[in-house]
Parts: C-alpha cells; structure tokens; sequence
C-alpha cells in the first residue's frame, strides 16, 4: 500500500518535471538548488539636454531644451549554472531596456566593443545573446541611427547622443554582471485596463471577423507578461520587467523636456517602491523595466483623436480635419501631457505591482537562444497556404509622410521646402525612383520613398537585420527591429507558440515580443492591414509579406533550438559609421550678462512654500551639452539637516516632481538662463529648503569650466 502511494508520488513528481518541463507552481519564491545567476544593472543614459533633435515624431522644431526627468538603461543578465544540453555551451543572456527611441545594430556594435575592453565582461557578449530594446519614448534625443532616413530632422549622425547610449548601456550591463547572484525568475501575466487605444482602428477591421473574434480584449493588447527576479540567498527581489502595449508618446511633438515618457516614469514608480526610502532615481539596486513590444498601431492619448481648431473628432478612415492632417492630434486622460504620462504610467505601474504580488511561477529547466541577420529586402518562403512570398526592398508609402495622430506629419519632404533643411538639400538629388518590379511587390502601397535605391550618404534603410529568440523555460522572447502592430504580434506570438509545442520544446509557452530591439527597421501591420495603407502600413517597410518573412525565419530558429544547432546567419552587416555626416552645430560659447557671473541667480524662490507648490528658481547658465553631467544633476534640492549643519539632496533631475529648463533669449548669442521648477510633492517634509544649479560653461578658446549657483533658502510649511 505504502509502495503504491509512492509509486503514484513519484509518477506525478516525473510528470511534472518531465514535460512541460519548465514551470513550476510554488508559494515560496525558492528552490533547493538554484540553476541561476541573475544580475540587475541601471545606467544613465540621458545624452545633450539642448539643440538636439528628439527621435520619434520626426519634427524639426521638436529640439532639446532641458531635462523632465533623466533616461536610464536598465539591464537584466542572467545565466545558466548547468551547461544547455546538446550544445553544452554556457548559457549567458543579457536583456536591457533604454528609454531611447530603439535600438540600433551602430549603438549595439559600440556596447559590445564596450564590454570587450571591460576586463569583468570581456568575451562574454556578442550579438547573440544581448537584446538591447528601446522604449520607444519620443522625448530622447536623436542621431544614433546611421541609416538616412532617420536622420533627416536631426541634421544627420549626432555622436554626443551615440555615445551616451552606448557608454550607458555598456555600464548598464556591466554593472549587472557585477552582482550576478544564485536567484529565481518568476512568471507573472495580468491586464491592464485604460491604458492604450489602437489609433489605426480603421485598418485593424481589414483583419478578418474570425481571427479579430479570437481576441476579446479587442484592437489593442491589455496584457502584461511580467519576470520577477529574487536572489535566491536573501529572498530579496533584484528586479522586474514587464512588456505592455502602448507607444512612448504621452508627451507629445511640442515637448522639449528629455523624458522617459509613461514607460519611463513607470520604471521610477516601481523602483521607488522596492528601493530604501529617499533613494534618488537611477541610485537604487533594484531596477524595473517596462519594456516595449508589439505597440505599432497603439497609443497612450486614449481619449481619442480631435480636431485642434474645431474640437471635433477627426475623420476616421484618413484621420483628419477638413481633409488635413495636420489639425488632428490624439488625446490623453490627463489635463496636459504632462498629466497625461503620468496616469498612463500610474496604469502600468499599479498592474504591475498586482502582477508582481501574484507572480509565483518559478521558470526553471533550459535558457537557449538564437540569433540571425537577414536579408528582409529578398527573403523568399512558404506561406500558411503553401504559396511561395517575397519581401521587398525598403520604401515608404505616402501615409509615412503625414504621420499619425500621436504626431501629425511634419516630414518636410512631402511639403517641399527643401530650403529650411541642409542636410536634405544635401541629399534630394540622389533620390532614387521606383522600377515597376518595385512598384508590383509593394501593392498597393504608393512608393513615396524608394529607400532600397537610395545609397547616398550612405544607405537609407537597413537591408539586413537581426532576429532573436531566447528561452527561459517554458518563457520564450522573440527580439524584432521593427514596431509590431497589435493583430501582427497577435499572429506572430501564437505562430511562435505553435511551433514551440510542434517542435516540443514545451508544452504551454508564454510569448512575449521584444520591440524596436537591436536596430529599426520601422513598422510591421498584417497583409490585411497593409492593404488599409495608413500610417503604419505605410511605413511597413520590406511589403505586404513583410510578417510572413519575419515568422518564417522564427520558425527556423525554433526548428534549430529543438534540434540544437547552431542558426545560420549572414555576416553583420556593416554600420557606416566612418561615413557618417554631422550637420548639429556643437556648442560655439558661453557668456553673461555685464556685471553677472555664471550661476546667478536672476529670480530666487519665494521665501515659504507649502506641498502642491511649484517653485522656481532662474540662474545665469550656459549650454548643458558642454558636460552631460552622466550619472549626476544638472539640479538639486536640498534640505538643511535637522542638527542645521548640512544640506541633504532631496531630488535631482532625475525626479518627476522637477524641471531643468534651459532657454537662450537670442538664438545666436551665448547668454542663456536655466529655470529649475519644483512641485512639492505630498510627501514633502517641512523645513529649510534651497534650490541647487550645476553646470559648465565654454569660452571662446574652448576652455570648459564647471560652476554652480544657490538660490535663497526658503521655508516649507504643512498646509
Ligand atoms: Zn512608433
């Protein structure tokens, strides 16, 4: 009897730990021996907080003029302490989230150059298994792409800005490296509600009745897939990330602040709340990500979009106002964009905090991973329906050049005046058209830009891109470059998910797609919503197969985890970043009114204060790209300690609550002024205060020299 019941014991624990392999229910966030090394690491990242471009809207006027709150990378490494059987190699993996627009394979192949001359990572990283992926947040400077296309409006390569994502996400990953510990991962998934609105819903009802009726949730995703990393010595936790639905574009094209957007105020939210108490942003160990996925037709202004001069919605099937597009922007929940990120954020962050306290799924058995480059211009394979499809060569429609309601268009080419930019003059005349086999493969996309025939400066759009694949048990993560719409990530993950089970990899496997990650190859919709040739559409590169190619070579990769083979790939293709061409003027000098020095202040804060406040605070300063202050402040307020005898930092720039705007009066002249604001938050405590500014200012030899300036103090009292 006894020898029965421990037959069926051990036939049940076989069960569970045979198949389906990987996942494992537990209460207690432990197991008896751990298989994994798991490291957390956050860099800053910011870049030059003046006269850059911002990535994402594509609007010239859009130029850096201080700092809402500091970009970060933040990275998760993690490694198998037991060899992955059959290729028995190690297993090492690192997956970093960047409040930047995407990734970019010029960025990556710095990092990885980075972290070879780093003698604590050398030969740890390649591109096959580090998966940089940017949040899409279109309040971060521009000019670290070095295809064409993506420099028009940031008058070409920007090396400040290049610099600092590389350097920071090296940092990021070596830093994580650095305290790899015996821990755990656990699987969590949630929704979150009232967070995102598909902005093409007119395109998503050219996917067909049956495939939409396969998704409740309807024309957006509101599901969170979340990793919880515990280290396994001290049972405390070291770090999250979580992949939701929603564009970086809460803050929109009139901004002029470096922000992180919702994703990125998510992160601080979260981070605040597992790091000590008055630990400043960007310090604290514990590092959460809110990384992007498949978000191609999805936005955060879900109230909808309306027309500026009337205040009624727009047309829907072209999105405009009296047949302009230009008048109709989408709305956020919030009484300003400012607002409006920070209840976007809130959304995601108190989900997460739910799917966080529930996540009790422990991933354990194999961590694989694949990588390829290929050739998206010319890749030729087997439909569904057993035909054989092609992709095209890159180009744009005409919809890529008037925008979306996040961002109307502004792309200066469609309104021809070459006159107002440089670096396009520079280039028009090399414009390529067209060749009719050209125009068939892209139907009925109307070709606006020939990308593929335009090589000069250098190539307009990538040709060869990078595809991943990593798996963590029964968690698997498909890496594209590209911004997945909802119904192609949709088509994507359950195409992933049903070759994992043919392949019998596992049995039940959660999908999640990394977006913009490791280069950008701009947007993927369905053929169906190709078809529709909105904005996305439009700016679906490679053509209507474009997502069939994409899966069929996830497919491949699958195939050869389950075999366990190496992926065939192409060589890395090149970067051009000796080519590059920089038409940002840099910083030419600093000066000062007569009788003024750099640092002084010109309107000082109030003498009392209560929370809810806004104080402000003007100092004479000087161009913040002379020094980008990279893990520090360009601010700081400050408490006077309870024995009177020292200031204590209570925010930086990397806090929400303030602001670091830089303006200069005369656009051509050195003088310029800094404005630090600060809203006192609920949990301001009462005391002596002052406002702190620090930056460097440059002379006309070039010499640069660091100065600061304090403000008055002043009193903050309880209301
Ligand atoms: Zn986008």
């Amino acid at each position: 009897m006894i020898l029965n019941v421990l037959n069926v014991l051990l036939t049940i624990l076989l069960a569970s730990t045979n198949a389906d392999t990987t996942a494992r229910r537990s209460k207690t966030p432990t197991s008896n021996k751990s298989v994994l090394n798991v490291g957390t690491g956050i860099y800053d990242v910011t870049g030059p907080a003046a006269d850059i471009n911002f990535m994402g809207y594509a609007q010239m006027k859009q130029v850096g003029r201080g700092i809402h709150f500091r970009l970060r990378a933040r990275a998760f490494v993690f490694e198998s302490t037991v060899p992955t059987p059959p290729l028995n190699d190690s297993r090492l993996f690192a997956f970093v989230s960047v409040d930047m627009g995407m990734g970019s394979s010029a960025v990556t192949n710095r990092v990885l150059e980075l972290l070879d001359a780093e003698p604590t990572t050398t030969g740890k990283f390649t591109n096959d298994n580090v998966c940089i992926s940017g949040t899409h947040t279109h309040s971060a400077p521009a000019g670290f792409l070095t295809h064409t296309i993506f420099q028009v409006t940031s008058l070409g390569f920007v090396k400040q800005t290049y610099d600092a994502f590389a350097n920071g996400i090296a940092q990021s990953i070596i830093k994580a490296v650095g305290n790899m510990a015996p821990g755990s991962v656990f699987l969590g998934q949630g929704k979150v509600t009232n967070a995102n609105i598909n902005r093409s819903p007119t395109a998503y009802l050219y996917n067909s009745q049956a495939e939409r009726d396969l998704y409740p949730d309807g024309n957006t995703d509101k599901d969170m897939t979340l990793l919880k990393f515990v280290n396994s010595d001290t049972s405390s936790p070291v770090g999250m990330i979580n992949w939701y639905s929603v564009h970086g574009t809460a803050m929109n094209n009139t901004n002029m602040l470096i922000s992180g957007d919702n994703k990125g105020h998510a992160s601080s939210l979260f981070e605040k709340d597992f790091n000590p108490v008055g630990t400043l942003p960007g310090k604290g160990k514990f590092v959460g990500a809110f990384a992007a996925t498949n978000l191609g037709d999805v936005s955060p202004n879900i109230n909808g979009s309306f027309c500026m001069d009337t205040g009624l919605p727009c047309e829907m099937e072209h999105s405009t106002c009296n047949g302009k597009n230009e008048m109709c922007t989408g709305r956020g929940p919030g009484k300003d964009m400012f607002d409006s990120t920070n209840i976007i954020a809130t959304r995601q962050y108190e989900a997460a905090k739910e799917i966080w306290n529930n996540a009790n799924e422990e991933l354990v058995g194999p961590i694989d991973m694949r990588h390829t480059w290929v050739d998206m211009t010319n890749l030729t394979f087997k439909a569904a329906d057993g035909t054989m499809k092609s992709t095209c060569g890159a180009a744009m429609g005409y919809a890529f050049a008037a925008g979306t309601t996040d961002g109307p268009g502004a792309f200066n080419f469609i309104q021809g005046s070459n006159s107002t930019n440089p670096f396009w003059n520079l280039v028009s005349h090399f414009l390529s058209k067209p060749t009719q086999k050209e125009i068939d493969c892209h139907h009925p996309k109307p070709i606006l830009l020939n990308l593929e025939g335009i090589n000069f400066p250098y190539p307009w759009a990538a040709k060869v891109v990078p595809l991943q694949l990593i798996r963590m048990g029964r968690f698997y993560m498909v890496s594209v470059p590209s911004e997945l719409t909802t119904m192609a990530g949709r088509r994507m993950r359950k195409a992933v998910a049903d070759e994992v089970i043919k392949q019998k990899l596992s049995t039940n496997p959660v999908v999640v797609i990394a977006g913009l990650a490791n280069e950008y190859a701009d947007y993927t919709t369905t053929f169906e919503e190709y078809q529709a040739q909105r904005y996305e559409g439009a700016s679906t590169a490679y053509g209507p197969n474009e997502l069939g190619g994409f899966i069929s070579e996830f497919k491949r990769l699958i195939a050869d985890m389950a075999a366990g083979v190496e992926s065939q790939t192409l060589p890395a293709p090149p970067t051009y970043l000796s080519k590059q061409i920089s038409l940002a003027p840099g910083v030419i000098y600093d000066s000062v009114a007569h009788g003024k020095k750099f640092g002084d202040v010109t309107v000082q804060p109030p003498s009392t204060a209560v929370v809810g406040d806004v104080v402000s605070v003007v100092f004479c300063s000087s161009n913040p790209r002379n020094n980008l202050r990279t893990e520090d402040t360009f601010l700081a307020v400050q408490m006077l300690s309870s024995d009177g005898l020292s200031w204590v930092d209570i925010a930086t720039d990397g806090n929400w609550e303030t602001k670091f705007e830089w303006n200069r009066p005369k656009e051509f002249e050195g003088e310029s002024f800094a404005t630090i604001v600060w809203e006192l938050p609920l949990d301001t405590m009462p005391g002596t205060y002052r406002i702190q500014h620090y930056n460097s200012h440059k002379s006309l030899l070039g010499k640069i020299t660091e100065f600061s300036g304090t403000s008055n103090t002043f009193k903050v009292h309880t209301k």
